[in-house]
């Protein structure tokens, strides 16, 4: 811990979005950086808890204190060491993680003012592609083949370990690109499709095989293999049985989400097929992260109005929801970019 006080000195600083006027025409990332001096600033700022409940609340037991510390001394090669140990692909977590670690932060129980965890993160890890910290490794091949079935988040995670255990991995993917709801679900303004092609070079120039449009039928698996990962995902959506859902203009969030990104990566549709909200009232339905990023595509996309609803209740405003207390996820209302642009919200609404 490199400055034991910087926590009582130097207050929570958040690199912010674009301004909305900038950003809400193009489908560039809306997630602004600090500079490095700032960056390593808010990276003093963590206590190197003796109990450190970013540790219990991080699915991945990312090990904060350590490389906060690290970016601190301005090691920063150390720190992405450190950062990788236990995350595969900081450079997505960094971006799109709801940081599960700062609300759980011992620095958000009194002032709310948590480390800035997810943002140190997307900074170390991007100075380390920059720098050339994130070497290309050959591991010692052991001479088992195994087929990942699925190039999504857990499939590539999957290849990438048993890769570097020695397997000779190949993944099979349904789509033409990998990275699965990262590619065709997240909006480009929240994570640059660039981002996971840079990665998937590196997993290739690994020796990892990627098989594009190449679904498979898990009745009938490819022959060859000594074992399988199945990590396919839940791609079914589900559905609401309700009046007017055959209706022109009703779709999943997926089918809108995934053509846009698809459109920008240059791919073409027929103007019947495109899920477009130019010039329309767009109707939400479901307060989460899913439905925030329908509302910044429709956006972009030039809607006239956009509207969601919710089935719950508006939860509380502020950070601290008193029945459901740090170090739980607060269950206090989150108000994303998209929501920042403009959006009516409209809550105890049920659509059955
Ligand atoms: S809980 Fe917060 S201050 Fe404590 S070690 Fe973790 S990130 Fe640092």
């Amino acid at each position: 811990m490199g400055n034991p006080k910087a926590f009582l000195t130097i207050h929570r600083k958040e690199a912010g979005y674009r301004p909305i006027h900038d950003r809400i025409h193009d489908f560039g990332e809306v997630e602004q950086t600090l500079n490095s001096n700032d960056r390593r600033q808010q990276a003093s700022r963590c206590m190197d808890c003796g109990v450190p409940f970013c540790h219990w609340a991080c699915p991945l037991g990312n090990k904060a204190p350590e490389w906060n510390d690290a970016l601190y001394k301005g090691d920063w090669e150390l720190a992405y060491r450190l950062l990788n140990s236990t995350n595969d692909f900081p450079e997505f977590t960094g971006r799109i993680c709801p940081a599960l670690c700062e609300k759980a932060c011992v620095l958000n129980l009194v002032e709310h003012e948590p480390t800035t965890n997810r943002e140190d993160e997307c900074a170390i890890t991007e100075h380390a592609f920059q720098e050339d910290y994130v070497r290309v490794e050959q591991p010692e091949r052991n001479g088992k083949k195994v087929c990942v079935i699925g190039a999504g988040p857990a499939g590539l995670v999957a290849a990438n370990r048993l890769n570097h255990m020695g397997y000779s991995v190949t993944v099979m993917e349904k789509n033409e690109s990998a990275g699965g709801l990262l590619r065709y679900g997240i909006p480009n303004f929240k994570l640059n499709k660039a981002v996971i092609d840079r990665r998937i070079a590196l997993l290739e120039e690994e020796g990892i095989v990627f098989k594009y449009n190449s679904p498979v039928d898990v009745e009938h698996l490819p022959e060859g293999f000594d074992a399988y990962v199945v990590s396919t995902g839940t791609p079914t959506a589900r559905d609401l049985k309700i009046p007017g859902r055959e209706l022109k203009g009703v779709h999943f969030a997926l089918e809108m989400l995934s053509q846009q990104n698809r459109v920008l990566a240059g791919m073409e549709f027929k103007k019947e097929e495109l899920v477009n909200a130019k010039g329309k009232d767009v109707l939400v339905i479901g307060g989460g992260d899913t439905g925030s990023d329908c509302i910044g595509t429709a956006h972009r996309q030039g809607c006239k109005s956009v509207t969601q609803i919710e089935i719950m209740p508006r939860p509380v405003d502020g950070p601290d929801d008193p029945k459901n207390p740090w170090p739980n996820w607060p269950r206090t209302l989150k108000t994303t970019s998209s929501h920042e642009e403009g959006c009516t919200r409209r809550w105890n609404i049920n659509s059955l």
